[in-house]
């Protein structure tokens, strides 16, 4: 309490000494309904148009980041101001925000680019907002183009598992007992994450977790959304204590309750240590309307490793309907990535039933991003595997083609974007 009394007294000292720059604060008045992610090179026609009135990113602890676009001929470069939001839950459940300026940053100009570059004085992560002020004291009105947002941190390139067996669970289809899924596992990430170490792969199963135990019984299928409130199973993340803790977590349970859904994680989760955001959902069976499927054991991993990509913030290679509606911005229809191709295919598939959610507010937790299997028409399968990204381990539907890995450029981001979360 004093030390805050003591920064508010400074700042008050400061403002009455210096009649040189007159500060004007703008804070965020939109409702914040898009997020940006470091290393991200898709679109974002939505973060750039709304840059200058208010967009949200998660920042981490003593991490790098620089913010950078195209330079205006004839605007001068705007402040950027950088805000915490704050998040509470009201009485309602709705989660509500306020913010507090923190940042007042003035462009450098590199080459036609203007970049700012701060480093996130943060002991753990937080969400930031954007404001961008413009040379009357009012919100920038400048076209933001060829907007990148860049991190780097500190972290090692290496990480653990967890494998969180929740409820009765005996073997895959094809006949695989935990410790051989895990073992497969921790196979199938260290072929797929070249360059970045995994270290090993633990069990674990809810039922003996030391306080929620009781929760999870031992002989129950699970059901992801139907079996308790809470889809992702927040609360079995962050395992135990030191390297466990800081594990992926990987939540194993015999189906989530949504059809055709084989995984899911949040779009840069970037969490992984517990609490919201830590963890990844997984079935062993996929529910199809009144009927479920076993799946093998190459798919659950292979959705697995999809989703630890979605995780450390990569996209779908294509965009699903769903994606574009969730995300409510329609420039997203891919990565943006160059060595990931796009599928017209995925593109027009289920466009006609989505729209694009209007009048977006603030989310939070972030939309989650399924992995989908495609089963209503099952020819489906072999249309996808026509598309030329259909072999990218980021590929949204489950199809015939085999799995090839991550793109180069998605290696790249994964790497930044691991080196940014405490582990
Ligand atoms: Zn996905």
């Amino acid at each position: 309490m004093f030390r805050f009394f003591f920064l508010l007294s400074f700042f008050f000292f400061f403002q009455a000494c210096s009649d040189i720059e007159k500060e004007v604060t703008l804070f965020p008045d939109n409702g914040l309904a898009f997020m940006f992610y470091p290393n991200d090179k898709a679109k974002n026609d939505s973060v750039a148009a709304n840059l200058a009135y208010g967009a949200a990113f998660t920042v981490h602890p003593q991490a790098y980041y620089t913010l950078s676009m195209d330079s205006d001929p004839i605007l001068p470069a705007p402040i950027l101001q950088l805000h915490r939001v704050l998040l509470s839950t009201g009485e309602d459940n709705k989660v509500n925000y306020t913010t507090r300026k923190i940042r007042h940053l003035k462009a450098k100009k590199i080459k036609d680019r203007w970049e700012y570059s701060f480093q996130a004085e943060e002991s753990e992560s937080a969400i930031w907002a954007t404001t961008l002020l413009g040379e009357n004291g009012d919100n920038y009105s400048g076209k933001i183009k060829n907007f990148l947002f860049e991190g780097e941190g500190s972290f090692s390139q290496s990480f653990s598992l967890n494998l969180i067996v929740v409820g009765d669970f005996q073997s895959t289809t094809d006949g695989l007992d935990e410790n051989a899924l895990a073992d497969e596992l921790l196979a199938a990430f260290r072929k797929f994450y070249v360059g970045i170490q995994i270290d090993t792969c633990y069990i674990h199963y809810a039922h003996h977790h030391p306080s929620l135990g009781k929760k999870y019984p031992k002989d129950e299928p699970w059901l992801a959304g139907s079996s308790s409130e809470d889809i992702m199973l927040t609360e079995l993340g962050g395992w135990g204590k030191g390297s466990t803790f800081y594990a992926l977590d990987l939540v194993l349970v015999h189906r989530i309750d949504v059809d055709g859904v084989l995984g899911y994680s949040s779009l840069f989760s970037a969490n992984l240590g517990g609490g919201d955001l830590s963890t990844i959902v997984l079935g062993t069976h996929v529910k199809n309307a009144n009927t479920e499927e076993a799946l093998t054991s190459k798919k659950i991993i292979e959705t697995a490793v999809h989703e630890s990509g979605h995780f450390f913030g990569l996209r779908h290679t294509t965009s699903t309907s769903t994606d574009i509606m969730l995300l409510g911005d329609a420039s997203l229809i891919e990565d943006g990535l160059k060595d990931t191709p796009v599928c017209d295919l995925v593109l027009r598939y289920g466009k006609s039933k989505a729209k694009i959610i209007q009048n977006r507010g603030f989310s939070w937790p972030l939309p989650i991003i399924p992995k989908m299997i495609v089963r209503a028409d099952s020819e489906m399968d072999d249309l996808f595997a026509a598309c030329p990204d259909a072999s990218n381990l980021m590929f949204p539907y489950v199809n015939s083609k085999k799995i090839e890995g991550f793109s180069k450029e998605q290696l790249e981001i994964l790497k930044k974007n691991l080196s940014l979360i405490e582990h």
